[in-house]
């Protein structure tokens, strides 16, 4: 991590991001690459990394946290300033430079490309006493290591795919494993939902219908939860280690939303170049928005080479904007 200045920084560790980042190497500019996150992989690890995604190009079916692995692997061949569990701040322009603020000091830039998705993830909490003095001491939003509940009494919380897929990868790893839901409509993929299901018939796990979570106990660390039914209002005590709560995040691009950017709801207005309004900023990925806009993994791969590939034409207009063939790259002998 250095406060050098860069020609290109990306916001953003997600697919997009360290595709951009990539790119930045091969076109042979001098890159850095910002996340609040602890690791790199944006929604691929931080969201549904044990799920299997189908639509990638060359893939026909690739563990998330496997995508993030190889597009780290594929980015870190150059070398690049990576700036992990930093939350970008303030922009500022300056001399043919961005005074980029972070909330772990300056990062200038002489480009920009944001690939920020749905902003720094903030996960929604339960709405019960004791949330936050429980925090990390039994009740978390995040997997970052199925091992940790090996043996454990694990109580998931949600009806969306988070909750599912982890529901689905943690029986047989947690020593009971119980996941509740609000109601009998879920929003997770029908397929994960009904391998729940039969889990659940098989006594894999047990899968509570109409249930929430009324209050949370312990002295340390939480220990046991008060469950209740929706819809009688009768409450029952379940005995927990851990509560992961995955009721999804609140998107929220946060402070980008300052910096003069033109917005349409939480995403960026980008033209066919991923220039924003700013020159010299530009974005990509699931926070660029233009006509026809598809949120998807493999449109921000085509965004973020068009975006870094035009900045590299901003930073020397003497460079041309294609990048050439990868086959024919000096880069890669
Ligand atoms: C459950 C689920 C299943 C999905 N399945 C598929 C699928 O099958 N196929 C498909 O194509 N897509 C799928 N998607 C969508 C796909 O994951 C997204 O389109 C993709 O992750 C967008 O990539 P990105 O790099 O633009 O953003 P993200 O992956 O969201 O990465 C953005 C990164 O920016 C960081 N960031 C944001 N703001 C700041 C800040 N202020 N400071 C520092 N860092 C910041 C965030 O921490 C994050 O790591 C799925 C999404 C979900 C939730």
């Amino acid at each position: 991590m250095s406060t050098e200045t860069v020609d290109i920084t990306i916001i953003g560790g997600g697919p997009t991001g360290l595709y951009g980042l990539f790119y930045a190497g091969m076109r042979g500019v001098s890159a850095r690459i910002i996340d609040v996150l602890p690791e790199l992989g944006g929604q691929l690890t931080a969201l549904y990394p044990e799920k299997d995604v189908y639509d990638v190009a060359g893939f026909p079916r690739v563990l998330a946290k496997d995508l993030a692995r190889d597009l780290v692997e594929q980015a870190m061949q150059f070398e690049a300033d990576v700036c992990l569990e930093h939350r970008v701040l303030k922009l500022n322009p300056g001399d043919r430079h961005f005074d980029l603020m972070t909330d772990k000091g300056p990062k200038p830039t002489r480009s920009l490309v944001i690939a920020g998705g749905k902003g720094a993830f903030k996960s929604r909490t339960l709405s019960v006493d004791g949330w936050d003095k429980f925090w990390g001491k039994g009740i978390t939003t995040h997997v970052k290591d199925p091992e940790f509940f090996r043996g454990k009494k694990v109580l998931i919380v949600g009806g969306g795919d988070s909750a599912f897929d982890w529901s689905w990868a943690l029986r047989g790893i947690a020593h009971e494993l119980t996941h509740i839901h609000r109601s009998d409509r879920f929003r997770a993929h029908e397929r994960t939902v009904n391998q729940v299901e039969s889990a659940d018939k098989r006594g894999e796990l047990n899968l509570l219908k109409f249930y929430s979570v009324e209050d949370v106990h312990g002295d340390d660390r939480v220990d046991r939860v008060t469950l209740v039914h929706t819809k009688t209002k009768e409450t029952q005590i379940l005995e927990v280690d851990e509560v992961l709560a995955l009721i999804g995040f609140v998107p929220n691009i946060g402070p980008i939303a300052e910096w003069g950017l033109k917005l349409e709801g939480n995403a960026i207005q980008v033209d066919s170049r991923m220039q924003t309004n700013i020159a010299g900023v530009y974005a990509a990925g699931d926070i660029a928005t233009y006509e026809g806009k598809l949120e998807l993994i493999s449109t921000g791969f085509g965004e973020a080479a068009i975006a870094v590939n035009n900045a590299v034409h901003y930073l020397d207009p003497s460079a041309k904007v294609a990048p050439g063939h990868s086959t024919s790259s000096k880069a890669f002998k």
